[in-house]
């Protein structure tokens, strides 16, 4: 008996914020959307992450280049950044890129490219706020970095008056003043805080990200399961099987976060994606101790967010393989950091949950066309900002592909500047 088949105008692979967004967007401008995903919606990095919507974000996450920073990463000792001897080799020819995309004139350029986005962020994630009924996970008034020195705090006061220009709301809190907000903070353990009011944090980023996906099958969207490694390219069309259907579509956008490459090598793209992994954890804490504010320890480069389960500890970079195993150190480490800045009760997670950041050499994601596919699109390649920047990828990837007017220039994230 021959299998059922599917029509759709797009097949979008990968249901994390990434996907799911463009699948909305597209949805909106009146194609039939099939939404594939080999799991469930935002089951992965889009659950793991800090849950920050990150609108302070102006400056991209350069490569360090001051000789003190690049010091205190060599012994690996650092916290905030680690790596695996071996990977670090194999990565070398991506981290020289990366290092020399950190040049002040060229990072100027790579922020300029991608400040329309992180200047959209929480517009466009409210955008579906009230439809998909997720305000009650989402909290205004920004997050807070540490800074354990009056030094230290100097100098971040400093950085962040550079930033006048952007318009960005902050405070430079003085010890006093970061206990007047954050009274769970033990006494002593730092000397005082920038407070980043813009940006907007969810205490659950899977169930925001779960919540778009069934707006978007509220809406009549298609989402089904299936291995985004089965794509076959037909006659003028894609073929993919998902859940027992054989479905057919002119145009696939692959949006599979950190995964994408494994899918784009099959058709000859390999792009140069350095892996920046994390861990996170989940502690119990009362109500009086538990962060007001994601609190980021400026130098173990951790953040503490209160979401559902309890305090989230996330971690900061471990350059390694996606697929390597799991390294407890630095998530210790951090814990026993974060255990001097405030009270945390025990772990609730039975093992650590791991992730991968995928990034691009010159800091952009991958939005657009594939270079020689016809109907192939990409998004994807968010590194540190895929959560806040999903849902303002959806509107640029959506607006290109019916060949609307962009609300900013698509170029430099083209597929084929690699
Ligand atoms: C520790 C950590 C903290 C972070 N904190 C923040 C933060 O505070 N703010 C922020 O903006 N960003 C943050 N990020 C980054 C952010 O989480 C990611 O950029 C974002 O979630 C990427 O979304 P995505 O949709 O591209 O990928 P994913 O959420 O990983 O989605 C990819 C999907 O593809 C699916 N998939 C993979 N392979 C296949 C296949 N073969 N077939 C079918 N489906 C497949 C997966 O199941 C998955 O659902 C953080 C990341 C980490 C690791």
């Amino acid at each position: 008996m021959a299998s059922a088949t599917g029509q759709a105008d797009v097949i979008v692979l990968g249901a994390g914020i990434v996907g799911v967004s463009v699948a909305l967007h597209l949805q909106e401008r009146g194609r039939r959307v099939l939404l594939v995903d080999r799991g469930e919606p935002g089951a992965e990095t889009s659950h793991g992450n800090a849950g920050l919507i990150e609108r302070s974000s102006v400056v991209p996450y350069a490569f360090p280049r001051d000789l003190a920073t690049l010091a205190s990463f060599a012994s690996n000792r650092s916290i905030a950044v680690r790596y695996r001897p071996a990977a670090l080799l194999r990565m070398a020819p991506w981290l020289a890129r990366y290092w020399w995309n950190s040049a002040p004139n060229r990072l100027d350029k790579l922020g300029g490219a991608i400040l329309p986005l992180i200047e959209r962020c929480i517009e466009e994630h409210r955008h579906w706020t009230q439809a998909a009924g997720t305000e009650a996970l989402m909290r205004g008034d920004g997050w807070i970095e540490l800074y354990r020195t009056r030094r230290s705090l100097d100098l971040a006061a400093r950085s962040a008056a550079e930033l006048a220009s952007y318009g960005l709301a902050y405070d430079v809190l003085d010890e006093n003043a970061l206990h007047r907000l954050e009274p769970g903070l033990r006494t002593g353990a730092v000397a005082g805080a920038v407070h980043w009011r813009d940006p907007v944090t969810v205490s659950d980023p899977g169930a925001v990200t779960r919540a778009y996906a069934r707006l978007f099958v509220a809406r009549g969207g298609s989402l089904k399961t299936g291995d985004a490694g089965d794509l076959l390219q037909g006659e003028g069309e894609w073929r993919l099987q998902a859940d027992g259907i054989g479905w057919r579509a002119p145009e696939v956008v692959v949006a599979l976060g950190p995964w994408s490459n494994d899918l784009c090598e099959r058709f000859g793209y390999r792009f140069p994606v350095g892996f920046k992994r994390g861990y996170h954890m989940h502690y119990e804490s009362g109500e009086e101790a538990a962060p007001h504010h994601p609190l980021c320890d400026a130098r173990a480069g951790f953040v503490l967010t209160r979401m559902q389960r309890g305090v989230r500890l996330t971690t900061g970079i471990e350059l390694a393989g996606r697929d390597e195993p799991s390294d407890s150190w630095q998530l210790d480490q951090a814990e026993l950091v974060a255990r001097e800045l405030v009270s945390l009760g025990r772990r609730l997670d039975a093992e650590p949950w791991r992730g991968a950041r995928p990034c691009l050499p010159d800091m952009l994601p991958i939005i657009g066309r594939a270079p020689r596919h016809h109907g192939l699109w990409f998004a994807f390649g968010h590194a540190h900002h895929g959560f806040t920047l999903g849902p303002v990828t959806g509107r640029l990837l959506a607006d290109a592909m019916i060949n609307a007017p962009t609300f900013c220039d698509i170029g430099p994230f083209a597929a084929d500047r690699f």
